[in-house]
């Protein structure tokens, strides 16, 4: 986990705090909460989700993690309204070879956007995302293997993954790369037999 970068691409702490210790804290928070529901969310295959908010004595706190669908999940706020949410976060459920999961989606990052919230995304190959709503960009906080890895992902299967991305780039690859070429990969590779 590169701090300075993360606190580079963060930048907004400036309301709340120094900026490396404050994005500090909540990349941590965040990779703590991704880490431990990775193996139910690789389980169940479904989506598990929450928020992280900042209490008014300027400490982050994690909600409970709710279990969404296969893709999707409802990101509930904080009862308490003294809690500003300032970020999501979300696994992405099992290894599809067929889904395009190694990425934060397009809805990923409106959600956000909608919400003024920074977004953290865990993948079945165990990469971390931020999502930065301000610029509706998505970056790789560090890569395959980082998080907790769904046993049956395929790092090959997953197609190239830049660390950087914009909407617009995802919105592209979900045309034409991504999935489809995945799709034709496994069936160069497998012939007819998918499993
Ligand atoms: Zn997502």
């Amino acid at each position: 986990m590169k701090t300075a970068a993360a606190c580079a691409t963060l930048g907004f702490f400036a309301a709340i705090g120094p900026c490396q210790a404050a994005s500090a804290a909540l990349v941590e928070k965040a990779k703590m909460a991704l880490a431990s529901i990775q193996n139910a969310s690789f389980v169940a295959d479904r989506e598990y989700c929450g928020m992280i908010g900042l209490t008014e004595a300027n400490e982050f706190i994690v909600s409970p993690a709710r279990r969404g669908r296969t893709s999707g999940c409802d990101h509930r706020g904080f009862a308490d309204p003294s809690i500003t949410p300032v970020a999501s976060y979300h696994t992405h459920g099992a290894f599809h070879p067929l889904y395009d999961s190694e990425v934060p989606s397009v809805d990923d990052i409106d959600m956000d956007y909608h919400n003024k919230v920074f977004g953290f995304v865990a993948t079945p190959g165990g990469r971390f995302w931020l999502v930065d709503y301000r610029y509706r960009s998505v970056h790789q906080l560090c890569g395959v293997g980082c998080l907790p890895q769904d046993p049956t992902f395929k790092e090959h299967m997953a197609g190239e993954i830049p660390e950087h991305m914009s909407r617009r780039e995802i919105a592209a690859r979900k045309k034409t790369g991504g999935a489809r070429e995945l799709r034709a990969r496994m069936l160069a590779e497998n012939g007819s037999q998918e499993d």
